[in-house]
């Protein structure tokens, strides 16, 4: 145990207020989104450290946890932090304009990098799955997912159903920190989801939280709940319990073909994240455990019938996709050589915006008080105003999200509209109007900030989706300009072997020193994506470049 360290973690949470426990708002903010990210009302399974995201993880035990908040609380305002996959190895004397704290988490050297052997290394205590904003301090609950839900839906809704999704009938899987998004967001569209989840304690909390109305555990029950909502142009949010390779068999055998079809189970991690079909809660720990080659093959045969269920979905005319869980590459490797007849989410639906510059920024009130959020909220509706799209989100996601542990707010912007938030949210703190310093961060989940070939970078107009310099290049530039944690990060969303991102997160403290960082640094995101992209060809990305005057040789 570590002198004054956590007697509990049943009760962290961060501290709120604007008194520091650390020596500057930058390691106060990191301390402060670290515990926030394992309170038990944001992370997954905080006993064990668990985020999102299947195993990804904050930090790699208790005790590294109370060492790193110890280190935070002493570390001096030029000094960083160095964390190898969750445990605090270092700290160097470095300047006040880098980061406090940079990571590397669940790196591997290509060759090795396959889950047989990061089981093995993660056994004997060496490394950490990180998963992607688990280990960047970053995760903010179901919000920080549910726009990227939001606008794969909206964008579905006008590619397919002229603009809405009433009516219409989507079947789905998974209600975890991610998944959870995925029924709001269908009834967001005016549809009725049906998610069907194997654990029913995360169906009472979609239920507690107003994600889900109504639990049903037969699939019968849910073709005529969904049918009979859908005709009337209700939206509806079904959560039906079992199993999801089976439950997809059933509509196919009830010869029922919803309009949409995807999943979110945890299929990057067939062990721990994937219940094998005729397997209880209890059975996969013990199997998981005692009998992990038993345990695989039963994965491994479940997976290829659940992504047969979606291919023949498709071939019945529903619009299938894989929704960023490497379901399709989990059934290739089991064997199924048609896993990739569906195309994956990035690809389809959220590529164009990536080309305009557009990401996933989100940033989060180290006051604790909402009001601070609001406030924000405000700003952005009245500067904003010219962007339908973000007025849009704002005000439904006022509508529907509580907050819980800090609150936060995410929000895709473009290139202009990031240096303007930063700019703005710098200005509220200094002026004494939010009550006090925010932290602005991200998802990993962009072009510039992922390599993987199954999601972020799958198909690229030029062939580079395995490149991954690109999200190297980021966490370095970001390092250069000003941010204040900078991760390097392997595995995330599509699992081990199959990505390489970084994220990055930087403090609006109201200081002047602040406001030059953030205007370098909330740049560096959106125009790496452009330029990534228009590196690639994409004509839009390249229209931005003119538009924006990014500076790009060749
Ligand atoms: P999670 O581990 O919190 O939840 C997964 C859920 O799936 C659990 O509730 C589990 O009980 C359920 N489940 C597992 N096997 C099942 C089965 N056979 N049938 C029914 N339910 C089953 O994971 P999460 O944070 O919700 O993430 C889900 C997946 O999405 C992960 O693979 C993650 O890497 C990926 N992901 C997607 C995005 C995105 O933008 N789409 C972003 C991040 C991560």
């Amino acid at each position: 145990e570590v002198e004054g360290g956590l007697a509990d973690l049943k009760t962290i949470s961060s501290p709120i207020g604007n008194e520091l426990s650390c020596k500057s708002w930058e390691t106060e903010a990191l301390m402060r989104l670290l515990m926030n990210s394992l309170d038990p009302r944001v992370a997954e399974n905080n006993q064990e450290l668990i985020v999102y995201g299947g195993t990804g993880k904050a930090a790699r035990n208790k005790e590294m946890l109370e060492v790193i908040i110890k280190e935070l609380k002493q570390l001096e305002p030029d000094w960083t932090l160095l964390i190898q996959s969750g445990k605090p190895v270092a700290s160097f004397r470095t300047f006040p304009f880098f980061p406090r704290v940079i990571s590397s988490s669940s790196m591997l050297v290509p060759k090795w990098a396959t889950w047989k052997e990061f089981s093995c290394l993660e056994e004997k205590g060496l490394t950490m799955y990180g998963q992607a904003t688990a280990a960047s301090w970053a995760y903010i609950g179901v919000q920080g997912v549910l726009q990227a839900t939001f606008e794969t839906m909206n964008e579905v809704a006008k590619r397919y159903f002229n603009g809405t999704l009433k009516g219409r009938m989507l079947l789905t899987s998974g209600l975890g920190g991610m998944g959870s998004a995925q029924p709001l967001s269908v009834t967001m569209n005016g549809g009725v989801a049906i998610v069907v989840e194997i654990n029913e304690k995360k169906i009472q909390r979609g239920l507690l939280n107003n994600y889900c109305d109504i639990m049903v555990h037969t699939v019968e029950e849910s073709i005529n709940l969904a049918k009979e909502a859908a005709s009337h142009g209700r939206p509806m949010a079904i959560a039906l319990l079992g199993n999801a390779a089976d439950v997809y068999n059933d509509f196919l055998k009830h010869g029922v073909t919803p309009d949409v079809v995807t999943d979110q189970t945890a299929a990057h991690d067939l062990l721990n994240g994937y219940i094998p079909s005729g397997v209880t809660l209890d059975q996969a720990d013990f199997l998981r455990k005692k009998k992990t080659e038993k345990y695989m093959e039963l994965a491994s045969k479940t997976i290829i019938n659940h992504v047969q269920a979606m291919n023949t979905f498709q071939e019945r005319g529903a619009v299938v996709f894989d929704y960023g869980n490497n379901i399709r590459g989990q059934a290739l490797k089991a064997g199924y050589q048609d896993a990739f007849a569906f195309p994956g989410f990035i690809s389809e639906y959220l590529r164009p915006l990536y080309c305009e510059g557009r990401g996933p920024c989100r940033w989060i009130a180290l006051s604790g008080d909402p009001g601070d959020i609001y406030k924000i909220d405000e700003v952005i509706l009245s500067k904003f105003n010219r962007d339908e799209r973000i007025c849009r989100w704002i005000r439904y996601v006022q509508d529907k999200i509580y907050f819980y542990g800090l609150p936060a707010r995410t929000c895709w912007l473009d290139y202009k509209e990031r240096e303007e938030i930063g700019e703005i949210i710098n200005h509220m703190v200094a002026s004494g109007e939010l009550a006090a310093p925010v932290a602005i961060t991200r998802d990993h989940s962009e072009g510039s900030t992922m390599a993987a070939p199954n999601r972020e970078t799958e198909w690229m107009m030029d062939g580079s989706d395995a490149v991954a310099d690109w999200p190297i290049l980021n966490g370095m530039l970001n390092t250069c300009a000003g941010a204040t944690m900078v991760s390097i990060q392997h595995g995330g969303g599509v699992g081990i072997g199959h990505s390489i991102h970084s994220g990055m997160t930087a403090v609006a403290d109201g200081s002047m020193e602040a406001s030059e960082k953030l205007k370098r640094l909330l740049k560096i995101d959106p125009g790496l994506n452009i330029i990534r992209h228009a590196d690639a060809g994409y004509p839009i990305a390249k229209r931005m470049i003119e538009k924006y005057e990014i500076n790009k040789p060749l």
